[in-house]
């Protein structure tokens, strides 16, 4: 790997505590980080940078999932970490910094190779790669990116604004847009496992009768009130989350994707999905915000009773949605996608329905979080909810539990700095998913969708039931509780899953 300079922006935050100092430790023990590496951290504060090693190392202490015991071996990661105040509105604190970065590069012989990653309000984008570029940061003969959490935008249009301007300063191919599920080590081995169970059964010449994509949550809105009930479960995690989701498993069908091919497939799906108008929304689209409830026997309360959230907020909490993909492979599959917070359980799952007669169906799921796993299995949709009862139909399963798994951050950092843009959601595909979901803001916007109140600690509204029952399906494994979730997991593994 080439030697490089790590410019983060935002240093002091939550993010950069909880994900990126532990994943960039984590590259370092495992030798994935250049031989010479340079990082600058910026913030507002006065630190020296002693005392933001310090922080650094602290935050290690509490988030790395490694052993941080090793006092020498942290010195040496730490000894590669400085900071500098910046004020991204403040011109001459670019200027600054770019005495900094060149100073630090002549020290240690490298070449100007910078990464940028604004782990900052999206408000800033804009400036501070603006400042970039005019500060001469971004003209050296290295290579430059820039790396940005979502979200990208609140909508369509300052979707569009945010990358024109964005594309001042950095090329599209310089562009490192995180979606963090796209690290996630399931999504990305999806492909592989996928096309392992499928050659093996013969599945290929099977029809898929209906897709299933859940994310759901017990946490509530907690400290994000603020972005949250500007953004709803609609922003903070279906245009952009679960369309990724769609995208990666739609990708794979009806044969593996290579990664080259992998940013053109995921537009060219967009491209398909049959649009919504503002009107026929309501026929595919189910809005929810929860109510008071019990979770895990504990009282909550309700979205509009949380601290910071607007009396009377319809803002939405819950989002499930009926999609088409108009292809050759998949125009006759409803694929259904919901999320929403305070549900019953945490878990994110794909579920794939095979077309049979008879009570008796065959599912393929895909488990991405918190544990990780897929299997193949037979399960009977009549049965009573305690009763549901999933047999393996083969040994053909695979599952990992959630110790140690590999942090998204960690592939994602590491693939930013080898510049491998895999992972990463491209424009095309974030103008594609807002242009798809503008109809539903604007319906939202106009209250033509009812916003349906549940009951915390429940599956979301009944309407979302029903959304999926008028085709003649439900939701997969909603019922159980969560010792007979276990029982979907399989007890054979015999895929070995290293990272
Ligand atoms: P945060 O509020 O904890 O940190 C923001 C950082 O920006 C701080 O270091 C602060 O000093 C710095 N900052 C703010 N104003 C500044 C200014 N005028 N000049 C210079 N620095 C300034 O936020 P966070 O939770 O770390 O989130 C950072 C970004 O990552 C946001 O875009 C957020 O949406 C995104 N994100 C965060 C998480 C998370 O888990 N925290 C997850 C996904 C995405």
């Amino acid at each position: 790997m080439e030697p490089a300079t790590f410019v983060l922006f935002g240093a002091t935050g939550d993010l950069a505590k909880r994900k990126i100092y532990p994943a960039l430790y984590q590259l370092y023990i495992d030798q994935k980080l250049p031989s010479s590496f340079s990082f600058i951290g910026l913030g507002r504060r006065e630190l020296t940078h002693t005392s933001f090693q310090a922080n650094v190392e602290k935050s290690l202490l509490t988030f790395s999932r490694s052993d941080v015991k090793d006092a020498v071996r942290i010195k040496k990661f730490l000894n590669s970490f400085q900071y500098h105040v910046l004020d991204v509105d403040r011109k001459e604190d670019y200027t600054k910094l770019l005495k900094l970065v060149e100073d630090r590069e002549a020290e240690l012989n490298i070449m100007p190779n910078r990464m940028f990653y604004l782990s900052v309000g999206p408000e800033f984008f804009e400036t501070i790669a603006t400042n970039i570029h005019e500060s001469g940061l971004g003209s050296a003969s290295g290579w430059k990116r820039l790396v940005i959490e979502k979200p990208f935008g609140h909508d369509l249009e300052s979707a569009r604004q945010l990358n024109h301007t964005l594309n001042q300063a950095f090329d599209e191919s310089d562009i490192y847009r995180i979606d963090h599920y796209l690290g996630k080590p399931m999504v990305q081995q999806m492909g592989q496992l996928l096309q392992s169970t499928l050659t093996e059964q013969d599945l290929r010449t099977r029809t898929i009768a209906s897709v299933q994509i859940s994310a759901i949550e017990t946490l509530g809105v907690e400290e994000r009130a603020g972005y949250y009930d500007h953004a709803g479960a609609i922003r903070d995690m279906f245009q952009n989350h679960m369309l990724q989701l769609l995208m990666m498993l739609t990708i794979e069908f009806p044969k593996r994707s290579s990664a080259d091919e992998v940013v053109n497939l995921k537009s060219k799906i967009m491209k398909s999905l049959m649009p919504l108008n503002k009107i026929d929304v309501t026929q595919h689209v189910v809005r929810g915000q929860y109510a008071s409830g019990v979770i895990k026997e504990e009282q909550v309360v309700g979205y509009t009773d949380e601290a910071g959230i607007a009396l009377g907020s319809h803002n939405d909490t819950f989002i499930a949605a009926r999609l088409r993909v108009d292809d050759p492979f998949w125009k006759d599959t409803p694929i259904y996608i919901r999320t929403g917070k305070r549900l019953k359980e945490k878990v994110t799952r794909i579920v794939i329905e095979f077309t049979s007669e008879g009570p008796v169906k065959d599912l393929l799921t895909i488990e991405i979080g918190p544990d990780e796993g897929i299997t193949f299995l037979k399960s009977r949709s009549d049965l009573a909810f305690s009763d549901v009862e999933t047999s393996l139909r083969s040994q053909l399963s695979f599952t990992k539990k959630e110790v140690n798994v590999k942090d998204a951050y960690e592939t994602l950092i590491h693939d930013a700095l080898l510049g491998d843009k895999t992972y990463f959601a491209h424009w095309n595909e974030v103008e594609l998913s807002w242009e798809w979901v503008q109809p539903i803001l604007d319906a939202y916007q106009d209250n033509l969708i009812p916003l349906h109140i549940y009951p915390a600690g429940t599956y979301g509204p009944q309407e979302a039931n029903e959304l999926l029952m008028k085709d003649g399906f439900h939701w997969w494994f909603d019922n159980r509780n969560a010792s007979d979730n276990d029982a979907t997991k399989g007890e054979f593994n015999i895929y070995e899953y290293t990272n």
